[in-house]
């Protein structure tokens, strides 16, 4: 089965799309991640994006496809994807469901906005990511607000949307995220 996770920076969608990978055997593909990664490892994709990254805004959209796109194809063939932080724009969202390996749920975790800023600053003491600062998380929220979160109203008219609400602990999103991908499956059945 094919999965994206949803949800505003600092939801926590990082720590349960990896968890859910655990538990279900699905591929998880984090879009933030593999930019990261292309970043350190200087490639000519890394250069292009590494400004936008750092500033909190999107990388474009046809980069991005390209790059997610064939990933979640062969992980689809092997089983399942689990995306996490794609898509991010109507653009990409277009792309996912004209795929031959669209989302079969799409998972939004909902977060208050006060909950959110501290567990990313929280974070950014520890992992020292450079997109982690206050001005720039308020950034990264606005940009989920305004253009991530179309997203999930297009793909509720689908009827593709479960919403988890994530003010809890970790274990208890994660049972939630669980139980509506089991109860997705046997709805396939
Ligand atoms: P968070 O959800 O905490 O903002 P991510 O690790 O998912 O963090 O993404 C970090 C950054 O990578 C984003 O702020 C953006 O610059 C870029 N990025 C990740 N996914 C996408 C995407 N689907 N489209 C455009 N840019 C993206």
């Amino acid at each position: 089965m094919n999965v994206a996770l949803m949800g505003p920076p600092g939801s926590g969608k990082g720590t349960q799309a990896t968890r859910l990978a655990a538990a279900t055997g699905y591929e998880h593909l984090s879009t933030g991640a593999m930019l990261r990664s292309e970043i350190e490892m200087g490639t000519d994709l890394g250069g292009n994006v590494a400004g936008l990254v750092s500033a909190g805004a999107l990388v474009p959209d046809d980069l991005i496809i390209e790059l997610v796109g064939p990933r979640a194809l062969v992980a689809s063939e092997r089983g399942g994807y689990i995306l996490d932080g794609y898509p991010r724009s109507i653009q990409q969202a277009e792309a996912v469901l004209a795929s031959p390996a669209p989302p079969d749920l799409v998972i939004a975790i909902e977060v208050p906005d006060s909950v959110l800023i501290g567990r990313i600053l929280a974070r950014a003491a520890i992992e020292g990511r450079a997109d982690d600062t206050p001005e720039i998380v308020a950034l990264r929220l606005r940009v989920f607000e305004e253009t991530t979160r179309p997203v999930l109203e297009l793909f509720a008219t689908r009827g593709l949307l479960q919403t988890v609400d994530a003010d809890s602990a970790p274990d208890l999103v994660a049972a939630a995220i669980l139980d509506a991908v089991h109860r997705r499956l046997r709805a396939q059945d």
